[in-house]
């Protein structure tokens, strides 16, 4: 997959190059362009922004630059700019991502871009949650990396989004790791115990108290979805019901 990237600060992408996504880069699976739209502005300080015409606070990126930087790289895909007032990035938005083979991402910052710049790109506005940050560069590296975990070949063999919290109906019940007590604080015998059955019915059952407490919106969900069970899940389930 091939990700543009339309920004004012690409060095805030150098994360991007380190651990998963850094080797899915290095494997080839997925390509970063990284375009500094200041390049491609041709206003002789070199500005990219300019005050709102009728008035207000801030400034707004202008539609120049941003629009030569999108032609000069050879920008293609689906165009998505970070936004506050576009659609919530979600599990579903970032599996349907995944299935492009280039998206092109726009990251604003002031009071945003010009709107002729979203209308004539056909851009899809996406949030990443009800909040406003100072520029779209950090929400476009969580889209970045969301979208990664479903590409093939991204996440290690082992690894499987679909049993990741939220992906897989639930949220994840806790894990632990050596040693098999620290300072008093034991791991729970049934983890020790070798018994897989029993384990993964633990888990599930942990998975489901969590849940519960927590997002009761997901329990519902869960519930509503009449998942296939055995006897005995039926039987725990009942008791949170
Ligand atoms: N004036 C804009 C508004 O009220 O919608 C907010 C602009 S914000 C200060 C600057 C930039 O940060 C935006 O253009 C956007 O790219 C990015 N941004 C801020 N919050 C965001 C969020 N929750 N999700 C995605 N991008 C966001």
């Amino acid at each position: 997959m091939k990700i543009n990237i339309l920004t004012i600060f690409p060095e805030m992408f150098t994360p991007l190059r380190m651990s998963m996504m850094g080797r899915a880069i290095d494997k080839e699976i997925i390509e970063l362009s990284i375009t500094d739209i200041r390049d491609h502005t041709t206003d002789r300080h070199n500005r990219v922004d300019d005050t709102p015409y009728g008035g207000g606070a801030g400034m707004v990126m202008q539609v120049q630059p941003i629009m030569d930087a999108y032609d000069a790289t050879g920008c293609g895909g689906r165009v998505i700019y970070m936004s506050p007032r576009g659609r919530l990035l979600s599990g579903e938005l970032a599996r349907e991502l995944s299935s492009e083979s280039e998206i092109t991402i726009l990251c604003g910052h002031y009071e945003g871009v010009d709107q002729r710049v979203l209308d004539r790109l056909g851009a899809e506005e996406v949030s990443i949650g009800d909040y406003v940050l100072t520029g779209g560069e950090l929400p476009a590296m969580v889209l970045i990396d969301t979208v990664a975990r479903f590409i093939d070949g991204v996440l290690a063999g082992e690894e499987s989004v679909s049993d990741e919290s939220i992906y897989s109906g639930l949220l994840e019940y806790p894990q632990y790791s050596k040693p098999r007590e620290y300072d008093g604080d034991e791991v729970p015998e049934i983890l020790l115990s070798g018994n897989h059955g029993e384990i993964d019915l633990w888990r599930w059952e942990e998975s489901l108290k969590l849940t519960k407490e927590r997002r009761p919106d997901l329990f519902e969900a869960y519930l509503a979805s009449e998942p296939k069970l055995s006897k005995r899940e039926r039987q725990i389930l009942d008791k949170y019901r």
